[in-house]
């Protein structure tokens, strides 16, 4: 037996066996439960975890009131008015999101044994159609902590990239390090896809891409404890971890899932689609495609089957249409033309897009292919010129894009303060 004094903490008495660590100062000792305590007693809004941590440090039913509950027809009513399209995604999203929630709260409150299983969810669709931005926004509705994190950067352990400890870092970081709230968060997990299977009997032994993230990520998805290093980086044996459950944590995973069509296609005789006489486009035919898929696709594409029943949630994104992507850029809470615009106003100058310049800007985020993503840096590019020359010439008092300015074939036009257009 040691004869080393056994440490007290100073504060409630726990001894240094009872509690992770303590820290001492001169003859005076603290334990990491009283220091995390204290923090959030300073941190005011997190003080609400005093009761629980009473009882359990576990406990999240006098938490319950830290999750704003809406429900499915609310939360759906706030995604409109981010959220242009989409329905179908916005729906099932809204009742998962409820359904987690109700699932965790009810961990505490009921007393049978009946276990609801956590619906993770999977998001398809193209790039620049909205999932991440469907995730944030559920997150900023909820507020609860977010994280995105991109599959392809992630690596099995041992290999140099990103542990999927670090992912759950960047939760912790987003909830200021209070643990039981990054519990509750959402994690975005984008690029599924692009760490499929190579094939379905792959003859490496070792697929550094593709099953071993995989299999990795479904550990923190499926719930674990996991053991993340406060600093991020690789695991070190002496660091101190930060414990974190991940078996509340909501994940919703997107990818773009290119080529799947092909496999559903193969699965369901084209003439039992039952929908021939509606499609006029090839483009219709594999989004109404993509509508019909379900988890063994997603096994044939490359994901393993273990994580596909991880994700029992599938909800297909469409593509963006001009008329969508007009709507993107005027209507929305944070519209792009309305930050523009905002901007502007700064510097008292009245920004006017003229109707078919919208159109020109939506034919043009088409062609680039990168969906809504692409509309910033289009408009971006034609008023680049006018914010560097504006704020500087108080004679100018509007600008106004045009069609053609959009195809770069004239410059934006300025209103000046004698009513004069200058090309
Ligand atoms: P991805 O589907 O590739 O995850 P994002 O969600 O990152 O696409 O979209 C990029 C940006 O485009 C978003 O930040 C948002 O500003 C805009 N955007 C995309 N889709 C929509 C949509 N349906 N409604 C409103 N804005 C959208």
């Amino acid at each position: 037996m040691s004869d080393k004094p056994v440490k007290f903490c100073n504060f409630c008495g726990k001894s240094e066996d009872k509690v992770q660590s303590i820290f001492t100062a001169g003859s005076s000792n603290i334990c990491d439960e009283c220091v995390t305590y204290c923090y959030e007693l300073l941190m005011g809004p997190l003080a609400k975890t005093k009761q629980s941590r009473k009882s359990s440090t576990k406990s999240k039913t006098d938490d319950d009131t830290e999750i704003n509950l809406l429900t499915p027809a609310e939360i759906k009513a706030v995604l409109d008015e981010y959220v242009v399209g989409q329905d179908k995604a916005k729906v099932t999203l809204a009742v998962s999101v409820y359904n987690h929630y109700k699932r965790i709260i009810s961990q505490d409150n009921d007393k049978d044994d009946i276990d609801i299983q956590k619906s993770n969810v999977l998001l398809l669709g193209p790039t620049g159609v909205g999932k991440t931005f469907l995730a944030s926004t559920l997150a900023k509705i909820l507020d609860v902590p977010f994280a995105i994190a991109d599959a392809t950067t992630i690596t099995e352990a041992g290999y140099v990239g990103d542990d999927v400890e670090n992912v759950l870092l960047r939760l912790i970081q987003a909830a200021d390090f209070n643990i039981e709230a990054a519990e509750r968060g959402i994690i975005y997990i984008d690029e599924i896809d692009k760490i499929s299977r190579k094939s379905e009997n792959t003859s490496l032994t070792r697929d550094v891409s593709g099953e071993g993230v995989q299999q990795a990520l479904l550990k923190i998805i499926e719930g674990t404890v996991s053991n993340v290093p406060p600093q991020g980086g690789r695991k070190h044996p002496n660091q101190e971890f930060i414990h974190i459950n991940t078996k509340n944590i909501l994940f919703i995973c997107g990818g773009a899932f290119d080529g799947l069509e092909k496999s559903i296609l193969k699965r369901i005789n084209s003439s039992a689609l039952g929908f021939g006489a509606e499609i006029n486009s090839k483009k219709e035919m594999t989004k109404n495609i993509f509508h019909k898929v379900i988890p063994q696709d997603l096994v044939k594409f490359g994901i393993v089957p273990e994580l596909v029943g991880r994700l029992p949630i599938i909800t297909v994104l469409d593509e963006l249409d001009e008329e969508a992507l007009i709507k993107i850029l005027t209507e929305p809470k944070n519209a792009l033309l309305k930050q523009y615009k905002k901007l502007f106003e700064y510097d008292n100058i009245d920004l006017i897009v003229e109707d078919d310049a919208l159109m020109e800007i939506a034919k043009k985020a088409i062609s680039q292919k990168t969906g809504a993503r692409g509309l910033r840096a289009i408009i971006e590019e034609v008023l680049m010129q006018p914010m560097f020359e504006a704020p500087s010439n108080p004679d100018i008092t509007g600008i106004t894009l045009t069609a053609a300015s959009i195809r770069g074939e004239e410059a934006p036009r300025y209103i000046t303060k004698k009513s004069k257009t200058k090309e």
